[in-house]
Order: C-alpha cells, then sequence, then structure tokens
C-alpha cells in the first residue's frame, strides 16, 4: 500500500511528496521524515490547518527542512494541524480531524497531532512539530511516543510561521530518545537566517544521551500531582520508581508560583498571536473575499471567511489584552509571571538536576469531547506551557498504559541541557518497553 492509502483511516499528512532522499550517506540516511504543515517548504502547499492559506505556495524554504535534505533524510510531506498550531487535538484544522491510531475514535492530541499520529502509526520514522505551549509533548503523550521541546533558541525557526514569538520552538517526535537525538542534532545550531537563534553549536547529544544515570538528581513536586486521576497518578509514580532503579535520587522540590502558568500563558500566547496573525489581510498572499467595495472590507471579509472559529477567538482576546488601558492590567502582569515562574526553576535547580512532571493530567479524549468548550481544552496544557514560559528544554517519553491508552511521562532541565533530558528518557526505554508497543492501527 502507498502512503496516502494507508493514511485513509487517520489523515494525518495533508500534502504528500514525491522527493526521493538527496544524499545516500547523512546522518539521517533511509530514514522518513514529515513535516508539521507550518514548516515552509518551497514549492510544497504549506498552509498552517487554515483556509486563509489553501493554496499558499512558499517561495522559500525553511532551515531545518534545508538540513534534513543535506541529512539524507527521504521527506515524505506536511501533516495535519490545528490551525496556525492553536490548539490541543487538531480538530481545529480547516482540513479535517486526525484520529489517534490507538483509538480512531480519540484526538491525537495537538497542534502537532498530524506528525505525532505519523510516527505512532508507522508511516514515517520521524516527525517534526512546533511546540508553543505544548504542542510536541502533548501528542507525543497521547499517541505513546516521544517528543522534545528544545529549549528556546536551540532551533532556528525561519521558514516556521509564526504563533507566540516568544515560545515557539520546533522539535523532534520519534517513538525513541535515541531517534529524538538523531533529529534533534541534525535541525539544531546556530543560523544566520534566525536573529533568535542561540549562536554556540550544539553538543553531540547522542554522546550525552549514553551517559548512565547514577547520582542524578531528579526533582518532583508533590503539589503537582495531588488531585490527579488515580491511575495517571500512579502510572506517574511508577515512571519515578523507574528512575529510583536507574540511580537517581529523587528530590521533592515545590513551585510556588505554577498555578499562573496557564492563564499567563493564554494571555501572552493569544497577545502574541494577535500581533503575528495580523499579516494575513488578503493583500500579498493566501485567501483574497472576493465582491468587497473597499480595501478595509476586503480585509475584513477575507479574515472572517479564512480564520476558524478558534483563530478569531484568540485573536480577540489578544487584541484585548495589548489594548491601551488593559495591557498592565493582563499582558505586563503575565510577563511578570514569566519572570516569576524562571526563579521557581532556577531555585528548583539549585536542589535537582532535571524536574520531572506528567505530561497531561488525562490520556486522549474523544474527538468532540472538549471541541465546545474553549476552557476544558486549554486545561490540557496545564502541565506543558511553563516549559515553553521559561523558554526550559522539556521532552515527554511514553510512561506508561491508563485505560489502554498511552500516557507521557514529562522531564524538564535547565537551559540548554536537552542532553540531559536525553540521557533520562534514553536510560529509561533501556528499561521500560513502553516505546516499543505499537497501536492496532500501525501498518507494518
Ligand atoms: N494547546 C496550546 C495552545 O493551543 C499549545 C499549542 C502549541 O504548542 N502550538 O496554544
Amino acid at each position: 500500500m502507498n502512503l496516502p492509502d494507508r493514511d485513509r483511516e487517520l489523515h494525518a499528512f495533508l500534502y504528500f511528496s514525491e522527493e526521493e532522499a538527496l544524499v545516500s550517506d547523512g546522518p539521517l540516511s533511509g530514514k522518513t521524515v514529515a513535516l508539521k504543515d507550518n514548516l515552509c517548504v518551497k514549492g510544497w502547499p504549506t498552509t498552517a490547518g487554515s483556509r486563509i492559506l489553501k493554496n499558499f505556495v512558499p517561495p522559500y524554504t525553511a532551515t531545518v527542512v534545508e538540513r534534513l535534505r543535506v541529512s539524507g533524510a527521504r521527506l515524505l510531506g506536511k501533516t495535519n494541524l490545528d490551525e496556525f498550531a492553536m490548539g490541543s487535538s487538531t480538530e481545529n484544522s480547516a482540513y479535517g480531524v486526525t484520529r489517534n491510531p490507538w483509538d480512531l475514535e480519540r484526538v491525537p492530541g495537538g497542534s502537532s497531532g498530524g506528525s505525532a499520529a505519523a510516527v505512532a502509526a508507522g508511516l514515517c520514522d520521524l516527525a517534526l512539530g512546533t511546540d508553543t505551549g505544548g504542542s510536541i509533548r502533548q501528542p507525543a503523550a497521547f499517541c505513546g511516543i516521544t517528543g522534545l521541546k528544545p529549549t528556546y533558541g536551540r532551533v532556528s525557526r525561519y521558514g516556521l510561521i509564526a504563533y507566540g514569538s516568544s515560545l515557539d520552538q520546533i522539535g523532534p517526535l520519534a517513538y525513541s530518545a535515541e531517534d529524538c537525538a538523531r533529529l534533534l542534532q541534525v535541525i539544531a545550531g546556530p543560523d544566520p537566517l534566525d536573529s533568535t537563534c542561540y549562536q554556540e553549536a550544539s553538543p553531540d547529544f547522542s554522546a550525552q544521551m549514553k551517559a548512565d544515570c547514577q547520582g542524578l538528581r531528579l526533582g518532583w513536586d508533590p503539589g503537582l500531582v495531588k488531585d490527579l486521576a488515580p491511575d495517571m497518578r500512579a502510572a506517574f509514580e511508577a515512571g519515578l520508581q523507574v528512575y529510583r532503579e536507574l540511580g537517581a535520587h529523587l528530590v521533592e522540590v515545590s513551585l510556588p508560583h505554577i498555578e499562573y502558568s496557564l492563564p499567563a500563558y493564554y494571555l501572552i500566547a493569544t497577545a502574541e498571536a494577535s500581533s503575528n496573525l495580523a499579516r494575513y489581510d488578503g493583500v500579498r498572499y493566501g485567501h483574497r473575499a472576493q465582491g468587497a467595495k473597499d480595501v478595509a472590507s476586503m480585509m475584513s471579509k477575507t479574515r472572517s471567511e479564512g480564520f476558524g472559529a478558534e483563530v478569531k477567538r484568540r485573536i480577540m482576546l489578544g487584541t484585548y489584552a495589548l489594548s491601551s488601558g488593559y495591557y498592565d492590567a493582563y499582558y505586563a502582569q503575565a510577563q511578570k509571571m514569566r519572570t516569576l515562574l524562571r526563579q521557581d526553576f532556577d531555585q528548583v535547580f539549585t536542589l535537582a538536576d532535571a524536574f520531572a512532571l506528567p505530561t497531561t493530567p488525562a490520556p486522549a479524549f474523544k474527538i468532540g469531547e472538549k471541541s465546545a468548550d474553549p476552557l476544558a481544552m486549554y486545561l490540557s496544557d496545564v502541565y506543558t506551557v511553563v516549559a515553553n514560559l521559561t523558554g526550559l528544554p522539556a521532552l515527554s517519553h511514553p510512561g506508561g498504559f491508563v485505560d489502554d491508552l498511552p500516557v507521557g511521562l514529562q522531564l524538564m532541565a535547565p537551559a540548554w541541557q536537552e542532553g540531559r533530558l536525553l540521557q533520562l528518557a534514553h536510560h529509561f526505554q533501556q528499561r521500560t518497553s513502553f516505546h516499543l508497543k505499537r497501536p492496532q492501527a500501525a501498518v507494518v
């Protein structure tokens, strides 16, 4: 069966490419890779899951994609996502839902749901996602795979369609931490085309990954899991036990400001989104409404027709938070909260080398279950947004099963310490077999 046929049930892909691998002797030779459809590739339709970019073909290619091409990877196509990466289920795509390979009635998570489902179902070896508030880690958890949000600045964002510019990062999705390390190695590093990109060369992630975990101090905050559903909590505690057996020392720490992370995130993300999305006005590219009498009505009609409900909601929320009179009360307060959260973690990392927490409060939910209730949807990001607010690297790896559905265990580390996250996850995966399980829908 060819890829489009294999993807019929899941709808993980929005575009299939015929492109062959460019070189045969790179670090990813023989590997197939899928790209989230908010990454620009010259000559490939790039929609960001939005009607407003239907038929848009970028005139340039994202740096991460250029780097994949010279790594010998074969690029299979573009994967489905929530419109402009806004969502936690991929249901906000203008091009239909993606199904979770573990249970076709459930969501794959989001916004990188297409990338996570494609990897989980064996449609590709590796995938790129983007993570503004959890969009790599949460779908990785829902689909039973590993996903890493690098430190803010580790990976170039040139050619990424922006959502929240102080939060967005591109990162790898794969079954194992080992494969995530290989993919991260290829995409990370300085880029003259992105001035927000870290100037230092990346370390050898695969080498760092191999160091053993003996004596590593792993922090966790009991307050963070006390209200968790019993099964989820049991899975999390069993995961901590594995780390203990690997030689890590568990340290109890606390994050005094964590309860403010979700409101701070949804203020900052919507504020930045409202600014980033101002460029879709029907003038330069993308959809343009027909039959408008003047330029103002053309722009307003274009945006009314082109954006979906969630994107409109966020533009309104973000514009409101930035408006004069409210800026100090909302946006500025949220920015101050970021500093406090960063200080919480500075404190944690004097006591611990890494920090463990659940990835999500529950396993994958049913399609349609939360789509009428935006607040319920936002709550599924409660454990993931803090890594973006603080810029810290975070990884989710398979951490067991609840109700026959995969759940994730999340790790965070000090800035630029992706190697430590990969090290912990890799050794966890040497000892457990969660990441080796495949869903029924996986095509062999
Ligand atoms: N679910 C979060 C949101 O909707 C995160 C999305 C993301 O990381 N792109 O904003």
